[in-house]
């Protein structure tokens, strides 16, 4: 069975056995209180046996206007509620759902204005049984979710710095290095920046993020921290490394090690056979690196099997209700670069004709939407733009090698919008809301991080991790887009394709190539 189709089945598999605890098993007992959505806020529906401490100080009818949830006498966070529309899950509070077992929880009763809100307050000791509740039944998803987000992560640090310094240090082989790497270099920022900032625009246009049910816990760092978030220049001054492996030893130095590595990849071209020797340790800790990401995107479809479990058994199918849209946002804005945006250039700066540069790029295409990878569609997209595209194999060998690792239009605006979706998510349960300048940070990240991604399925899904860590936002929330991932990476990846062979026609008509005027759409290359 293909790849993909594994992954596909496991999706379903992780979907049916989280819907079948959802029926199956009792939901946890929330100190054993249910509650019922009023106009003044919320009322006592039932005390349930099971809680003596919630049975001697509730009682039925009774009308709370916030929750109050933290932890050993710290109050960590607090949600208004102050309309029925808080007050979802049928019976049981949201709020309440986001709690621990063993937390607090402060019920505040209405005061009057400028009186102590807590008076009269009824703390609730959360004490769930987890007999028979979905908590026991969860914890070896919860576990395999974790490990292999764990795994993930683990591959950010030395993907990110063997790509680029080979990518870079690569560029500086060739002759003619300054002219074709200028123009190179030049479409794929521009191409991406044109993704990005259409991906940023429609995100904050659709907002995907607002008000979704997302069912995760929000953590406490997003509020807590808001104070001290670095600012745009603090991100910028922090990208410079004082100790380079101070940096590599922290997901969230990515800045500084991308600095750090086209800084080395540049200066290994200036060193002569030392930079010749130390230039071939990197490719060749690339390719295993490379190997052994292959290694663990291989355990992807159980790593999607135990993340489904864990959302579907916990929070049912609203987070699916709300990853739709992020889905159709992202969707949207993938067509419209691609149909738009790159064919514009195409006629504009190349003088083709877009509709038939696509047909004769359709292998790369198929290949890049049924890999998932531009690394192993290189093959194909080199054979494809020589053969039936008419791109001189100058051109060619020298843009796409470098345009399937750091050349990421869909992945670009892929990462905009996901971080950004989350963002809205987080700021609607306790987070702080992005500012002009979390925005701009984004799309530079979007940007470093689109260059940064290896060539391989769901590599921008762990590039995205940086962006979140970056940003201080809670790095759980990628784990919930890996289970909606692989649509995504398959029609991102072709994007991505479809941008190198763009720019390798753009890059060969504007050195006098007249080639891909007349391209094959037949035969050969296929
Ligand atoms: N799979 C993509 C590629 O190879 C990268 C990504 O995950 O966005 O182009």
């Amino acid at each position: 069975m293909s790849f993909h189709w594994k992954v596909l089945l496991w999706m379903v598999a992780g979907l049916a056995v989280g819907l079948g605890m959802q029926w199956g098993l009792e939901a946890p007992a929330w100190a054993g209180v249910r509650f019922e959505a009023c106009a003044e806020g919320v009322r006592v529906a039932a005390v349930t046996p099971g809680s003596p401490a919630a049975k001697a100080h509730l009682t039925g009818g009774e009308v709370f206007t916030a929750a109050v949830l933290g932890r050993g006498g710290e109050e960590e966070r607090r949600i208004e509620l102050d309309s029925p529309a808080d007050w979802k899950g049928g019976g049981e509070a949201s709020v309440l759902a986001q709690a621990d077992n063993g937390e607090v929880v402060w019920l505040l009763r209405p005061s009057a204005p400028g009186s102590d809100p807590f008076a009269g307050a009824l703390a609730l000791a959360l004490s769930m049984d987890p007999a028979g509740s979905r908590a026991l039944a969860l914890a070896p998803f919860i576990f395999a979710g974790d490990i292999f987000l764990a795994l993930l992560k683990m591959l950010i640090v030395p993907l990110v710095l063997s790509s680029i310094v080979t990518g870079v240090a690569g560029v500086g082989t060739m002759k003619d290095l300054r002219r074709l790497g200028g123009k190179t270099f030049a479409y794929y920022v521009a191409t991406s920046l044109l993704a990005i900032l259409l991906g940023q625009f429609l995100v904050n246009t659709i907002r995907p993020g607002v008000g979704a049910h997302l069912g995760l816990s929000p953590a406490a760092s997003v509020g807590a921290q808001g104070a001290s978030r670095a600012t745009f220049i603090d991100v910028l001054r922090r990208a410079v490394p004082t100790n380079i492996f101070e940096s590599l030893g922290d997901n969230g130095s990515m800045l500084s090690i991308i600095f750090f590595a086209l800084l080395l990849g540049f200066f290994i071209t200036r060193a002569g056979e030392h930079g010749r020797v130390v230039k071939e340790v990197f490719e060749s800790f690339f390719e295993v690196m490379m190997k052994m990401a292959e290694g663990i995107l291989s355990l992807l479809p159980y790593g999607v099997f135990a993340l489904l479990v864990k959302v579907t058994a916990a929070t049912g199918f609203a987070p699916f209700r709300a990853l739709l849209l992020y889905m159709g946002t992202v969707a949207l804005a993938l067509v419209l670069h691609s149909v738009v945006t790159l064919p514009l250039l195409l006629r504009l700066v190349g003088k083709l004709n877009p509709r038939r540069w696509a047909q004769a790029m359709s292998p790369a295409l198929v290949t890049a939407f049924s890999t998932s990878s531009s690394s192993m569609t290189l093959p194909v997209t080199l054979r494809t733009v020589e053969q039936r595209g008419r791109v001189s194999n100058k051109v060619t060998s020298f843009t796409l090698p470098l345009g399937a690792t750091i050349n990421m239009d869909g992945t670009a605006l892929y990462e905009c919008i996901g971080v950004i979706f989350l963002a809205q998510y987080y700021a609607g349960v306790g987070g702080v809301a992005l500012t002009l300048g979390d925005q701009a940070l984004i799309v530079l990240m979007a940007l470093l991080a689109s260059i940064g991604a290896a060539g391989i399925p769901s590599a921008g899904l762990v590039m995205m991790l940086t962006i979140l860590s970056a940003l201080r936002l809670p790095v759980e929330g990628a784990a919930l887009l890996l289970a909606v991932d692989r649509p995504l990476d398959m029609l991102r990846t072709m994007v991505n394709v479809w941008s190198d062979s763009c720019g390798a026609a753009i890059i060969a008509r504007s050195e006098g190539e007249e080639g891909p005027l007349e391209p094959i759409t037949g035969g050969r290359g296929g």
